[in-house]
C-alpha cells in the first residue's frame, strides 16, 4: 500500500514555524504509530514571489493537484503590501482554492475545556463546544454577475448578484450531509428563503439532496439571522451547519470567536472526490502570517497542528488517530502549558512555539 500523500507550503511569517511543529508530530506518527506520510514541501505567497516572481508555480500548483492533502501555513506580510495586485501573496492562497475547485469550507467551532473561561459567552454555553459550519466557498454573491458600481441617473449604483446553481448547492450539501455521518448526524441548513429566491431554491435542494441519498442524517433549516442569534444563545444545539458564502462567511467568524483565540481555529476546504472517494483538499489554520510576532517564537502552532488533525479525519480515514491529537492537545492546555495569545488580563509565563510543539509530542507519547 502506498502512504498518502501530504504537501506542506509553510508560506510567509509565522507560517514555517508553525508549520514545524506540525513536522514533530508527523514524525511522531512515523516514529511511535508507522503511519508514514510521503511528504513534499513548496513554496506559496511572498516567499515564491521573492525566489520566482510569482506566489505560486505551476510546478507547485501541479503537485497540488497530484497529492492527497495540502498543508498551508500562512501567506503575506507588510514587505508584499505595495506589489501589483496579480502577484500579490494571497493570489497563491487564490489560485490554489480555485483550481483545486474547492468549494466547501470547512470552519470548526471547538472549544476546549482548559480555555471556556476564553469566550466572551458564559462557561456552560460553550465549554465542550464542538460545531462545524460548512461554507459554499466558490459561487454566490462574492461571484455573481452583474456586479458592479454604475451610473444610474444623477447617483452611482453598487450591485452584487446572489446566484446559485442547483449542482453548486447539491455538491456543498453532499459534503455536509457526508460530514454529520462522522460527526452527530446532524445537519442545519441556513438561507433567507423568506426573503431571497436563492434562498428558496438552497432549501429546495438541501432538502431533496437529504431525501434522496442522505435520509438517515437529521436535517433541518433556519433564516441565517435566526441561525444567528442561535449561535450565541445555545450553540451546543448544533453539529454541522451549511450556508452560503456570504452568510457562510459571517456565521463562521462570529462562531469561531466563541471559543477563544485565533492561534487556536483550524479549517478545511474541501472540493470533489477523487478517484480514490477522498475529496481534494487544503487544510490551513483560520490565522495569517502574524508580521508582529514573526521569528521571535511566539506564534501558537495549535491552529496549524488542528489543520493536520482535519487532514487526519477527513482525507486520510485516520479520525481515531485526529481524536488522539486532539485530546494530546486538550491535555496540553489542562495542564496550563500556553503560547502568549492563550494568556488572560492577569499575565503568566508564556512558553514557546517550539515548547507547545514538544509538549503536544510528550503528551501523544502519554497516551500510547
Ligand atoms: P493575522 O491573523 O496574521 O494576525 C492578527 C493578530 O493575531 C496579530 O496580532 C497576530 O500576532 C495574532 N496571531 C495570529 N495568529 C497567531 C498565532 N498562531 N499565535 C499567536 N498569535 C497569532 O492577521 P493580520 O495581522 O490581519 O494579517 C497579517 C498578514 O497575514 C497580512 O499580510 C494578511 O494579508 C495575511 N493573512 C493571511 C491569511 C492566510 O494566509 N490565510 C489570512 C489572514 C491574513
Amino acid at each position: 500500500m502506498t502512504n498518502p500523500s501530504l504537501l506542506i507550503l509553510p508560506g510567509d511569517g509565522i507560517g514555517p514555524e508553525v508549520m514545524a511543529e506540525v513536522r514533530k508530530i508527523i514524525a511522531w506518527y512515523g516514529d511511535k504509530r508507522d503511519v508514514h506520510f510521503d511528504v513534499s514541501e513548496g513554496l506559496v505567497g511572498g516567499c515564491s514571489y521573492d525566489v520566482h516572481g510569482t506566489p505560486l508555480t505551476d510546478e507547485t500548483m501541479e503537485l497540488a493537484q497530484s497529492v492527497d492533502a495540502v498543508l498551508l501555513g500562512a501567506v503575506g506580510g507588510p514587505q508584499y503590501d505595495n506589489l501589483d495586485f496579480s502577484v500579490k501573496p494571497e493570489r497563491g492562497l487564490l489560485r490554489l482554492r480555485k483550481e483545486m475547485d474547492l468549494y466547501a469550507n470547512l470552519r470548526p467551532a471547538q472549544c476546549f475545556d482548559a480555555l471556556a473561561d476564553f469566550s466572551s459567552l458564559k462557561k456552560d454555553v460553550v465549554a465542550g463546544l464542538d460545531i462545524m459550519i460548512v461554507r459554499e466557498l466558490t459561487s454566490g454573491i462574492y461571484f455573481g454577475e452583474p456586479r458592479g458600481i454604475f451610473k444610474e441617473g444623477n447617483e452611482r449604483v453598487g450591485i452584487n448578484t446572489q446566484r446559485y446553481t442547483e449542482s453548486e448547492i447539491e455538491r456543498v450539501a453532499r459534503s455536509a450531509f457526508e460530514l454529520a455521518r462522522r460527526r452527530n448526524n446532524k445537519v442545519c441548513s441556513m438561507e433567507k428563503a423568506n426573503v431571497m429566491e436563492s434562498g428558496i431554491l438552497w432549501r429546495e435542494v438541501v432538502q431533496r439532496v437529504h431525501d434522496t441519498e442522505y435520509p438517515d442524517v437529521q436535517l433541518s433549516h433556519m433564516y441565517a439571522d435566526a441561525g444567528a442569534m442561535q449561535l450565541c444563545r445555545w450553540p451546543k444545539q448544533f453539529d454541522v451547519i451549511v450556508t452560503d458564502n456570504l452568510f457562510g462567511d459571517l456565521l463562521s467568524d462570529a462562531a469561531a470567536m466563541l471559543t477563544g483565540s485565533l492561534g487556536m481555529l483550524p479549517s478545511a476546504s474541501l472540493g470533489a472526490p477523487m478517484a480514490n472517494g477522498r475529496p481534494k483538499a487544503m487544510y490551513e489554520p483560520v490565522h495569517g502570517s502574524a508580521p508582529d510576532i514573526a521569528g521571535q517564537g511566539k506564534a501558537n502552532p495549535i491552529a496549524c497542528i488542528l489543520s493536520f488533525a482535519m487532514a487526519l479525519r477527513y482525507s486520510f480515514d485516520m479520525g481515531d488517530e485526529a481524536t488522539r491529537l486532539e485530546a494530546a492537545i486538550e491535555k496540553v492546555l489542562a495542564d496550563g502549558a500556553r503560547t502568549g495569545d492563550l494568556l488572560g488580563p492577569e499575565g503568566g509565563s508564556p512558553i514557546s512555539t517550539a515548547q507547545m510543539g514538544d509538549a503536544i509530542v510528550a503528551a501523544l507519547d502519554a497516551s500510547l
